[in-house]
């Protein structure tokens, strides 16, 4: 069943992390974007919806500026994030496009999943563009919202989508295979997890290192993202974005995972 996820899976939201859309010399990587761009369309071929929720923003406004990188002036940050963006969307716009594929950009903050008002709007505007077969691209509205950059929980942000939406799974995409018992970047011992029934209890069993370079939520806040989505009956599933072809793979159970299992 577990290999089946995806497959069994209509509405999934792929959340791609910092640390999966960046290269090694810190740009965007275009590869990366149409790797997934085919992916993607796979699975819309298949008959399913996909939204998005894309980390990448600063990153992409360092490149694109080529300066500022090293200010920790929150306001900077905001403001390469402003700049960034549209880099960013310009990428999904264009390579996705390639695939005969539209994308629209939606950016918001916690708040608004907490007012029934802007829910509905958001749900509307989703639902419409997923019905036109437009791949909404969610990211945070870092403008008005400092959090992002201070703890950096897109992952909660995907979160939230995936249950406002309703989907069947939030495929989660880092750089590491998934979710360890201890950090593999510190230990060569460290073992990863398959299947996850209770999140609380693989809390209290595993022991959790930095984040890499260009991530920012960690494994924290993807165990927070879990704990949201497996309530209310959604699954989960954590992967490696860094490997060619990951969402296809996955399908075809010829790569692992950690699935939190709902
Ligand atoms: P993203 O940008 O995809 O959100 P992060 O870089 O924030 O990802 O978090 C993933 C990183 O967390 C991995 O590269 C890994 O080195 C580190 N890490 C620390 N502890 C663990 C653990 N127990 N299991 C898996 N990864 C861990």
């Amino acid at each position: 069943m577990e290999n089946n996820l995806i497959r069994n899976s209509n509405k999934i939201v792929i959340k791609i992390g910092s640390s999966t859309i960046t290269s090694d010399d810190g740009v965007i990587s275009k590869e990366f974007m149409d790797s997934l761009a085919i992916q993607v369309r796979e699975l819309i071929d298949q008959g399913k919806q996909v939204v998005i929720v894309s980390s990448g923003a600063r990153i992409a406004g360092v490149s694109t500026l080529g300066r500022w990188s090293r200010k920790e002036d929150v306001n900077y940050k905001q403001a390469l994030c402003a700049i960034g963006q549209v880099e960013l969307m310009d990428s999904y716009r264009v390579i996705f496009g390639k695939h005969g594929m539209h994308v629209a950009q939606i950016l918001l903050t916690r708040e608004d999943f907490n007012n029934d008002n802007r829910t509905l709007n958001i749900r509307n505007t989703l639902f419409t563009l997923l019905d036109e077969q437009v791949i909404p691209i969610v990211n945070e509205n870092d403008t008005v919202c400092v959090e992002e950059i201070k703890i950096g929980d897109n992952d909660m942000l995907a979160g939230q989508t995936t249950v406002l939406w309703n989907a069947d799974l939030l495929l989660i995409l880092s750089d590491i295979d998934g979710i360890y018992d201890k950090s593999p970047a510190e230990y060569d011992d460290a073992k990863l997890i398959e299947v996850v029934e209770d999140v609380y209890e693989l809390e209290k069993n595993i022991s959790i290192g930095k984040s890499s370079s260009f991530g920012t939520g960690g494994i924290h806040t993807k165990l927070k993202a879990a704990k949201l989505v497996t309530e209310y009956g959604i699954n989960m599933m954590v992967a490696n974005g860094k490997k060619k072809n990951i969402i296809r793979k996955l399908a075809n159970g010829e790569e692992k995972a950690t699935i939190f299992k709902c």
